[in-house]
């Protein structure tokens, strides 16, 4: 029977010695944090904390401004040079176009459709009814009921606006289903924004191989999205965020113009008068307008 030793010449490791890390104690520092910790009896001090429970509870602004000479300003080094070197592969082969991306969508074809077919399905009930009210005299009227003879008629006053990133359509030809005031019969675009912006749209592809905007292809940095949440995000009471929790909004982030407030209508008392005596009275008080 053979026994397999195997040798090793590292020296056992303590708990407490770090310095099989790959960074230089003496040289990268840890961050500390800037504040003392309150203990308590919830919260009591540990007799003998970790080397890591020290410097731990630092602020995101604290780490993300970490300077070089720390340890976690090298990691934030790191962290960077990886984020650039994915965004330089994303950057490298972007998609060229995105249907999912979408800038404009107030009135699609979708909602043209729904408004053409519900004033064709209305004439039917129309029809109907007066067919139930007046019997055989009312059947004259089904000339009245709209066909899709209607419905092609009217998708001809409408074109669909050609930026790439607008699905709105906008109307060439009056005495639409709308009313709304026709544009030229050889307009391209719905608005003036969607000229500008398809110019432009242009102008990124002939630069960076793709319609799309950068920001859509290309993924944020940490520290990007950390200063984004850093100049927006606000401290709200809990009362507030329970109540747009019950309201099922989600939680927004960014500072919200505040909403008016609709006013109160005016109380204006009602006159009673009573019929046996004559006497008049204004006996309401309303306690809702008080
Ligand atoms: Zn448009």
């Amino acid at each position: 029977m053979t026994t397999i030793s195997v040798a090793t010449n590292q020296p056992k490791r303590n708990k407490t010695d770090l310095t099989f890390t790959i960074y230089d104690r003496d040289r990268y520092k840890i961050l500390k944090p800037v504040y003392s910790v309150n203990y308590s009896a919830d919260f009591p001090k540990v007799k003998k904390p970790s080397e890591f429970e020290v410097y731990a509870n630092l602020t995101d602004t604290q780490l993300r401004k970490a300077p070089k000479t720390t340890l976690e300003g090298q990691a934030n080094i790191l962290l960077k040079e990886l984020e650039r070197e994915k965004q330089e592969r994303e950057r490298l082969y972007p998609p060229v176009y995105d249907r999912a991306y979408v800038e404009r969508a107030d009135f699609t074809v979708t909602d043209l459709y729904n408004d053409i077919v519900s004033r064709m399905e209305w004439s039917v009930i129309y029809y109907l009814i007066l067919v139930i009210v007046f019997g055989n005299n009312a059947l004259s009227t089904y000339s009245n009921v709209l066909q899709w003879d209607y419905y092609r008629a009217e998708r001809r006053k409408w074109r669909k606006c050609r930026y790439k990133f607008c699905l709105n359509m906008f109307v060439i030809e009056g005495g639409n289903i709308r009313e709304q005031r026709p544009k030229r019969s050889d307009s391209r675009y719905c608005c003036e924004q969607c000229r500008k912006a398809d110019y432009e749209a242009t102008l990124r592809y002939q630069k960076h191989g793709s319609y799309l905007p950068v920001s859509c292809y290309v993924t944020n940095t940490a520290d990007h999205i950390d200063k984004y949440y850093e100049a927006h995000e606000q401290a709200q009471p809990l009362y507030k965020l329970d109540r747009e929790t019950a309201k099922g909004k989600a939680q927004a982030i960014v500072n919200k113009r505040p909403r008016k407030r609709k006013e109160k209508p005016e109380f204006k008392p009602i006159l009673t008068v009573n019929i046996s005596t004559g006497k008049i009275d204004y006996p309401s008080e309303n306690t809702l307008y008080k």
